[in-house]
């Protein structure tokens, strides 16, 4: 029967080691699009996801594939998430799966996100298939490569396919294993619905599109659903599958992968992870391991034109109709007037939601260094949770302060074992285990404080390591340190969305940095501008911006009226990132300059 046919399964792999091309191979293989028709990363949808080379939302495909066995089975194909922040995404998405395909790219071999994603396969226990991409490279070493997944991951690797997913070699034989070694779903067609939400996005005309792996049941249109950890309750309009195009269908059947269009108005309502189940007839117990996806960075968006604040929240709630994991709320700065505080998942999340305000909606920002949610225990025996270093008690309030922490896995050649362990404790990490991977390459655990990740470690592992170092890590909870609130005033006024939380052994090296970045960043004005970071009432660095020599006018002699309005028009283009603080400029990159303190 036709259960028997499909196969549901993902591509898991480091970051560009090729999956969206393997992806994009098998859609053209399997014929659900024309080489014409082929656009290069056809999953990738959304523009920003194609520029970045990223894939932020996962998406489903149906696809038909006659097998040499005669069988035509029905593939649907799942794409994850391959950044850190989108884990979650990537674990619902594997639960949705009987499978998957393991690439790795044949000249890297395994690398920290290749890990990290076998072991969510794992535990969802998927039938995984290893695939060696890139043959194609004249570094490729498909040998050396099979044997470190069968030494690092245990999997035996001797039927690996041998792929180059940019020539399109090896396909066939993939797609052959998948039907071959990957199960057909289980499930009981005569119980009650119960379909897990792997993703679902806001689409302006037709509402929420819910994704979904049916895993018992079915479901049609017409359907009364009940969404079991928001209690949302709709009528079923359409279901349909992407084959790769919107296609509806008559039903979703036991073992099915497709969408549900239920005019649902907020992606909120649909929780990745959550059970749909019927509305009058009731799963007894929705599908294990839902959990609410919790922001871990925060930041605050305030518009540089006070004006743009109204169109500033609309495109936060626009933006969260398809996004359940952003958080926001209203909040004021002394210095930068109204605006937003904003959780995000990570910093990559951060950095999307900044971007598509800025691009989408066209406002232009100021955003705060991002912060990690402190835990401080008062005095009083209270304990607060805060994510904005201005709303930090007062000392004397404190009893203790607890901050979270990540168990941080890198994995480099030998050569750089040395940089890491110097950047992991100069970011007060403590070293847990090291293992080397093959006589080449180690993998290096450390715990880390979150607040020194979310402080430019990326960008220093890969300054520090040439680029060859890989990265991935994982909440492990909070622990006590020893923090204080570092301020920083500008001509003598406090600047409350520049202060920082800090490592007291540290406070006054941070002080002294931010202080001379500040510098550097602030331009002259008309007069001088004392720079101060302060802990408390006590000052402990200092820096000054000189007061301005000369008009800058004052070099366009009289006469030339178009290049001193050119001159003008720079200087305000110039200003468009500036903001009014007291009496000071200050530019966008001042804000951000406490991240940067190397
Ligand atoms: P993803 O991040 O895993 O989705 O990786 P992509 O599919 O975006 O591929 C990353 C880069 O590797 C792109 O520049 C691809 O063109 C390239 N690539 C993918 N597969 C192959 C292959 O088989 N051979 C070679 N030489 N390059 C490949
Ligand atoms: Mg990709």
């Amino acid at each position: 029967d036709r259960q028997k046919k499909i196969r549901n399964f993902s591509i898991i792999a480091h970051i560009d080691h090729g999956k969206s091309t393997l992806a994009d191979r098998i859609l053209e293989y399997t014929g659900a699009l024309s080489s014409r028709e082929m656009q290069a990363q056809v999953l990738d949808q959304m523009d920003l996801e194609r520029e970045r080379g990223i894939t932020i939302k996962l998406q489903a495909v149906r696809l038909a594939y006659k097998a040499d066995d005669g069988v035509e089975y029905i593939l649907n194909l799942i794409d994850t998430p391959g950044h850190v922040d989108f884990t979650y995404e990537v674990s619902r998405s594997l639960a949705a799966c009987e499978g998957a395909l393991l690439v790795v790219d044949a000249a890297q071999g395994i690398e920290a996100q290749t890990l990290a994603n076998v072991y969510l396969a794992l535990d969802n226990n998927l039938e995984i298939v290893p695939v060696i991409n890139k043959i194609d490279l004249p570094s490729a070493e498909p040998e050396r490569v099979k044997q470190e997944i069968e030494d690092v991951i245990g999997l035996d690797a001797s039927d690996a396919v041998l792929a180059s997913a940019k020539a399109g070699i090896g396909i066939k034989e993939i797609l052959e294993q998948v039907v071959a070694k990957m199960p057909a779903p289980t499930g009981d067609p005569d119980k009650p619905l119960k379909a897990l939400i792997f993703d679902s996005h806001y689409d302006a005309y037709k509402g929420v599109i819910v994704y979904v792996r049916v895993v018992d049941g079915s479901i049609k249109a017409g359907d009364k659903i009940h969404f079991m950890a928001t209690a949302a309750e709709a009528e079923v309009i359409e279901v349909g599958a992407f084959m790769p195009r919107m296609g509806i269908v008559d039903e979703l059947a036991v073992g099915d992968v497709g969408f549900i269009i239920a005019g649902i108005k907020n992606v909120k309502d649909t929780r990745v992870g959550d059970t749909v189940t019927g509305a009058k007839n009731q799963a007894p117990e929705p599908l294990p391991g839902y959990r609410k996806s919790n922001p871990m960075v925060f930041c605050g968006l305030y518009p540089i034109e006070t004006q743009d604040y109204n169109d500033l929240r609309e495109a936060l709630e626009k933006l969260e109709l398809n996004d359940a994991s952003l958080r926001y709320e209203p909040e004021t700065s002394t210095a930068l007037g109204f605006g937003f505080r904003c959780g995000f998942l990570g910093l990559l999340h951060m950095e999307i939601i900044q971007e598509r305000i800025e691009r989408e909606f066209n406002i232009p920002l100021i955003t705060t260094a991002p912060s990690v949610i402190y835990r401080v225990t008062l005095t009083n025996g209270e304990t607060i949770e805060i994510d904005n270093p201005s709303n930090y008690p007062e000392v004397g309030k404190i009893e203790f302060v607890e901050e979270p922490y990540v168990k941080a896995s890198i994995i480099v050649p030998n050569d750089y074992v040395g940089a890491i362990m110097e950047l992991c404790q100069n970011k007060r990490g403590e070293f847990v285990n090291m293992e080397y991977l093959d006589t080449n390459r180690v993998t290096i655990i450390y715990e880390v404080p979150l607040s020194e990740i979310v402080y430019d470690f990326f960008d220093q592992l890969k300054s520090s390591t040439k680029g060859y170092a890989s990265f991935d890590y994982e909440l492990t909870g909070y622990r006590q340190s020893k923090l204080v609130k570092l301020d920083i005033m500008l001509n003598n006024e406090q600047v409350d969305a520049l202060s920082v939380i800090v490592h007291r052994d540290r406070s006054y090296q941070r002080g002294r940095i931010i202080c001379e970045k500040l510098k550097e960043l602030i331009p002259r004005q008309m007069f001088e501008v004392p720079i101060q970071a302060s802990i408390g009432t006590k000052v402990i660095a200092r820096e000054t911006v000189k007061a301005m020599r000369k008009n800058v006018l004052a070099k366009c002699y009289g006469g030339d009226i178009s290049r001193k309005r050119k001159l003008l028009e720079k200087q305000k283009e110039g200003k468009k990132r500036m903001k009014q603080v007291g009496n000071v400029e200050v530019p966008q990159e001042a804000f951000m300059a406490v991240l940067k303190i190397n």
